[in-house]
């Protein structure tokens, strides 16, 4: 009986170490490979129950001036603080991954575009209301979000990813601070 309680407990702490060495360091979030994976098994997952699926790409806006500014430090704890607030504003069973520097990427599952317009723009309101700050700075920041559905905007992953991550371009040339 006590060597089955030894058992499970070793294999809840192996199971943790798995699954942390698999998320990002700085931010606790998916990985860009771990995010690739669940897009794949979350979109065949769509298909066959026939459910809606919506990807979005966020990237900081104008963020290389924090880095600049302030130096790396303050640039990590605005990434981290990020990470933070968007994965708070989705739903728990929704996939946040770290895709690049400043840049993230989110599956939202069985959501159509029309049903997330109201968390995105918690998003994309939540970091703009923030306060980024350590003991001497105080700064602002504002996110361009791009979004895609499937399977109206594409069928696969790599044309949700190519087609998010154009409407966040678009977003950009209009400057940043919005969705679309
Ligand atoms: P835009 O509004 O067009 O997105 O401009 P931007 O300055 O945000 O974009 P750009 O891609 O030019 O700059 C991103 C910067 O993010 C460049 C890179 O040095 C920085 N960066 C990437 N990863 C990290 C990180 O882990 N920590 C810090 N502090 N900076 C990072
Ligand atoms: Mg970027
Ligand atoms: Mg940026």
């Amino acid at each position: 009986f006590y060597s089955v309680i030894v058992w499970n407990k070793f294999l809840n702490n192996y199971n943790n170490i798995v699954r942390n060495s698999m998320l990002d360091g700085m931010t606790g979030l998916f990985t860009h490979k771990l995010f690739m994976e669940r897009l794949d098994a979350e979109l065949g997952r769509a298909k066959r129950h026939k459910e809606k699926l919506t990807l979005l790409f966020l990237d900081l806006d104008k963020f290389k001036r924090i880095n600049d500014t302030y130096g790396h430090l303050f640039g990590d704890l605005v990434i981290k603080d990020s990470a933070n607030l968007i994965k708070n504003n989705v739903r728990t069973h929704d996939i946040v991954a770290r895709y690049g520097g400043e840049e993230f990427a989110v599956i939202l599952v069985n959501t159509s575009k029309e049903e997330c317009l109201k968390t995105v723009e918690r998003i994309r309101s939540s970091i703009e209301g923030y306060n980024f700050s350590n003991d001497e700075i105080n700064e602002n920041m504002t996110i361009s979000i791009g979004l895609a559905e499937f399977p109206n905007d594409s069928q696969e992953s790599r044309g949700l990813i190519r087609f998010a991550d154009e409407m966040m371009y678009e977003v950009k040339k209009l400057g940043g601070n919005m969705a679309k």
